[in-house]
């Protein structure tokens, strides 16, 4: 009985559509809650996409289901197997939206520390990137008991999700770094004001983005390089501060 029940708990978490009243499918993802599904997801879906198209991890053929289960049973499961906290999951192909959500305005209301706004476009796009990076390198290596080191887990996915604007004109990586630096580095618990919605992230997920962006921009390396660099986190990020500085006095002696 136990091992039944153990079994259907695991199947239930692992292919969650199967408990969901409501599916509509869309190109690549079968969306599936048990409210009724705002259509204006599909533009969302579609400009997540285009997001992780940049990726090298992009494959035009996977299929995701996103599943929408924010005041759910299955969500209480999910808090208490994996614990209470994150908007969202990835799991196998399945990107988890575990908060409300308004598809008509981009947005999914965050709560873990306190109640804000994310874009859901972003957050999308961060849990795609998550299902390609299982798909790539295999559940062994990219999944929640033995993951890569959290900076190269997490920051790709930051990374990409906002590489829009990360090219715009006036955002500069010098200054996101000058940023990150200047917290309060006595705090344990640490966290950094993202651009949109009054939410805060773990810094060390801003950290992550940060030496992804500048590995991958400055440095020219793919994510599968960096996968497999064996460099550890704090002699790249000490290039990163050499680098930082040594751009930020070219440009003083420029003005
Ligand atoms: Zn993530």
């Amino acid at each position: 009985m136990v091992l039944i029940m153990i079994s259907a708990l695991v199947t239930i978490i692992l292919f969650p559509q199967i408990v969901f009243a409501n599916k509509m499918k869309y190109k690549n993802f079968k969306v599936c809650s048990n409210d009724k599904i705002n259509h204006d997801i599909k533009i969302l879906l579609d400009n997540a996409t285009a997001l992780v198209q940049r990726s090298e991890l992009y494959d035009p053929d996977y299929k995701y289901n996103v599943i929408l289960c924010h005041n759910t049973f299955y969500n209480k499961i999910d808090d208490r197997l994996l614990g209470v906290g994150p908007s969202a999951r990835a799991r196998l192909n399945n990107v988890i939206i575990k908060v409300r959500i308004d598809p008509t305005n981009n947005l999914a209301v965050a709560t873990f520390r306190k109640e804000c706004e994310v874009n859901l476009t972003y957050l999308l796009a961060h849990e795609m990137l998550h299902c390609l990076q299982a798909k790539k390198y295999g559940i062994i290596k990219f999944n929640p008991f033995s993951p890569p080191e959290l900076w190269k887990l997490e920051g790709y996915p930051e990374y990409i999700a906002r590489k829009t604007q990360l090219s715009s004109k006036d955002y500069s990586l010098t200054k996101e770094i000058e940023r990150y630096i200047n917290l309060d580095n006595k705090a344990t618990d640490r966290w950094i004001l993202t651009e949109e919605g009054g939410c805060e992230a773990p810094a060390y997920y801003y950290k992550g983005r940060l030496m992804i962006e500048y590995l991958m921009d400055i440095r020219h390396m793919s994510y599968d390089e960096i996968l497999k660099d064996s460099v550890s986190e704090s002699t790249i990020f000490k290039a990163m501060i050499k680098w930082k500085d040594s751009t930020s006095s070219d440009h003083a002696k420029v003005f």
